[in-house]
């Protein structure tokens, strides 16, 4: 699974970071960076649908079209 955040919704409130610290980080201004170029560990998934259902801006985004072992 892949996150991204739409930074030209994000107001930079910092719920990300506060519901999934291992997923993002903030940069000086408040607004959201995604860690590990938006590569969500298998065992942060739920953090990271969790920080989607916090966020009020519905800055965040889910991909999950890779990953889940699909062989190729
Ligand atoms: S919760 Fe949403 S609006 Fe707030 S910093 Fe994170 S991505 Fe941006």
């Amino acid at each position: 699974v892949k996150v991204r955040v739409d930074l030209g919704r994000c107001q930079g409130h910092n719920r990300c970071l506060a519901v999934a610290p291992e997923l993002f980080d903030v940069d000086d201004e408040g607004y959201a960076l995604v860690l590990n170029d938006g590569q969500v560990p298998d065992q942060a998934t739920e953090q990271a649908e969790l920080a989607m259902d916090n966020c009020p801006e519905q800055a965040i985004e889910l991909d999950d079209r890779q990953g889940e072992g699909s062989g190729r």
